[in-house]
């Protein structure tokens, strides 16, 4: 399928370094492409950033069928845009599309629409240390009809706009609230995909933990409130002693990118890398016995977050003194490094 260009007339103006905020300012283009059941995808074009046109019946308003993806295209020192293994995205895109009924789309002309997108904009790649194009593909269900069953017709669009760097003043670890009552996700429902439902779910727990003065939630498992998933919109990893954890994809964890890529790095640096279960109560004791060397979140916007701080019902332990350790340390600066190419693409991650 061919992707027509139409540029806009009016460029907006680009905000400097120093004023991007996360989430507010996007791009001049936009790429669309849409899906009837006569003619498949169809009709692919990256047109003007613009509003979309919606009947107040459309489905995704009213039942969430709708997914979406992250992920930054980073500008090099000589000037080349790298993408970090943006085919993951596409994979977890399409996984995404399968539970949700969503037809899925091809996994190469996803990348030629991203790469396409991200070239006609490249203008709006920021290249401050530490600062990126943020990427946001997505698909939802266009069907006007009030009524519970897949839509017949989808969108599939992505939206770009300039991140700043995450951390302003080097890694800053973070308070996190183990979150007792709230639950993200259970076994068989949409926690290992990135449904927009998800996150609906997530907001009552996250303005509570910063209510109450912490950055983020620790999500336990939905059956016994037992077993550590995920931190906030990340996946989680703790070093006890020798061993490093993080818990196994349950079915209701989110297999995320940096995850896998931190457990390939670790790996491949010699270190006793586990997938396994791991509760809370293992977390403490492990505390107790001076063993918990590190605690860190993994994910594309903060590559690693490390965390200074666990509450669980009442009990503050504080982790490496609430400093980031070495281990998060050196992650941070090998994925980074290798996104804008300071340091060899020796796992093939770059495209
Ligand atoms: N868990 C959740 C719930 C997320 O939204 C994200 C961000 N996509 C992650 C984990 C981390 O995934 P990734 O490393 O692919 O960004």
């Amino acid at each position: 399928m061919t992707i027509s260009v139409e540029r806009t007339k009016t460029p907006k103006q680009k905000p400097g370094t120093d004023q991007l905020v996360f989430g507010k300012v996007f791009s001049d283009h936009m790429f669309i492409c849409d899906y009837s059941p006569d003619k498949g995808w169809h009709n692919a074009r990256i047109v003007p950033y613009q509003n979309l046109s919606i009947d107040p019946s459309t489905m995704t308003l009213h039942y969430a069928q709708s997914i979406f993806e992250g992920l930054k295209a980073y500008k090099t020192k000589d000037g080349h845009v790298n993408l970090f293994r943006p085919r993951e995205n596409i994979k977890r895109l399409n996984a995404s599309c399968r539970r949700l009924c969503i037809p899925t789309v091809d996994e190469e002309f996803a990348l030629t629409a991203i790469k396409k997108l991200v070239d006609v904009d490249r203008d709006w790649i920021p290249e401050g240390d530490g600062t990126s194009l943020y990427i946001r593909p997505f698909i939802f269900a266009t069907e006007p009809h009030i009524g519970v069953r897949p839509s017949t017709t989808y969108s599939f669009v992505i939206i770009t706009g300039p991140v700043g760097a995450y951390y302003k003043e080097g890694i800053n670890p973070v308070k996190i609230y183990v979150e007792p009552n709230y639950v993200r996700a259970v076994r068989g429902g949409l926690g290992e995909i990135k449904a927009s439902a998800n996150y609906a779910a997530s907001l009552k727990a996250q303005v509570e933990a910063n209510e109450k003065g912490y950055t983020q939630v620790l999500w336990l498992d939905g059956v016994e409130k037992k077993y550590i998933e995920e931190v906030g919109t990340m996946n989680v990893f703790f070093i006890i002693g020798d061993e490093i954890v993080t818990p196994e994809l349950s079915g209701s964890i989110l297999p995320g990118i940096t995850r896998k890529s931190c457990i390939e790095l670790l790996r491949h640096w010699g270190y006793n890398m586990n997938e396994r279960r791991i509760s809370i109560q293992e977390v403490y004791e492990a505390h107790e016995k001076g063993l918990l060397k590190e605690v860190f979140g993994t994910g594309t916007a903060a590559v690693i977050s490390p965390v200074g701080e666990l509450c669980w019902n009442g009990n503050v332990i504080t982790i490496n003194n609430g400093k980031t350790g070495p281990i998060s340390q050196r992650l941070y600066d090998t994925l980074t490094g290798i996104q804008y190419g300071k340091l060899p693409d020796e796992f093939g991650w770059i495209e």
